[in-house]
């Protein structure tokens, strides 16, 4: 098992509706380094790849991506969750179905940042459904602009956003793929990865 994998195992807590809680150290109370160890592994995975801009999600997808652009140098630009439909100014939007709340929200980020120019890392902490990717890639897409790569910190692998965002031929790299998991018994089961 990985580092990540390892915090999993210990500290995650499996509840019914295949949702993995993991807010002792990731979604509500955030340990800053495990994130620095997961910046230094995206940062190794997309080596090589001219990146200029990481974009994520509100609101749990911030404190990863925060600390991931350190290692990368640029800046961290969030979409914004927005349940209003009159948008002030120019914004780029695309609509997200919501995995955890069920609900669907526009996402939104201003044309001032994210430009044709752009090489855009995405980085979140879930990915399920791939909706909320699917949303960010939107956004990206309107901009002009170029996905570089997609880093997840935890991808559940029995549903089918990852098969969905590979197909369509991204780089994406999960540091933890949940194969399998029990609400009854708390197991979790990983995919087999490289050793990190
Ligand atoms: P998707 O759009 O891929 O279906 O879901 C991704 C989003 O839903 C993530 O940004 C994350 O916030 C949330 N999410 C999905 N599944 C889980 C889960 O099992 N646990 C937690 N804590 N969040 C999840």
């Amino acid at each position: 098992m990985n580092f990540l994998e390892e915090r999993i195992a210990k500290d995650g807590i499996v509840k019914e509706g295949n949702v993995l809680k993991v807010d002792s150290f990731l979604n509500h109370q955030m340990d800053i380094s495990l994130f620095e160890q997961m910046g230094a592994e995206f940062k190794r995975r997309f080596e090589g790849a001219p990146i200029n801009k990481i974009l994520t999600i509100e609101a749990s997808g911030i404190g990863i991506a925060s600390i991931v652009a350190r290692y990368f140098d640029v800046p961290v630009v969030f979409a914004k969750k927005s349940h209003t439909i009159n948008l002030e100014g120019e914004m780029y939007v695309a609509e997200v179905e919501s995995f955890t709340h069920r609900c669907k929200n526009q996402v939104i980020v201003s044309q001032k940042f994210l430009s044709p120019e752009d090489h855009v890392l995405i980085i979140d902490d879930f990915l399920a459904n791939g909706c909320a990717l699917q949303g960010l890639i939107s956004i990206v897409n309107s901009a002009g602009a170029t996905v570089e790569g997609i880093g997840i910190a935890i991808e559940k692998g029995f549903q089918q956003g990852g098969r969905i965002i590979r197909n369509l031929g991204y780089h994406l790299e999960s540091l933890a793929i949940v194969e399998s998991m029990d609400a009854a018994t708390g197991e979790i089961c990983f995919a087999r990865q490289p050793e990190l």
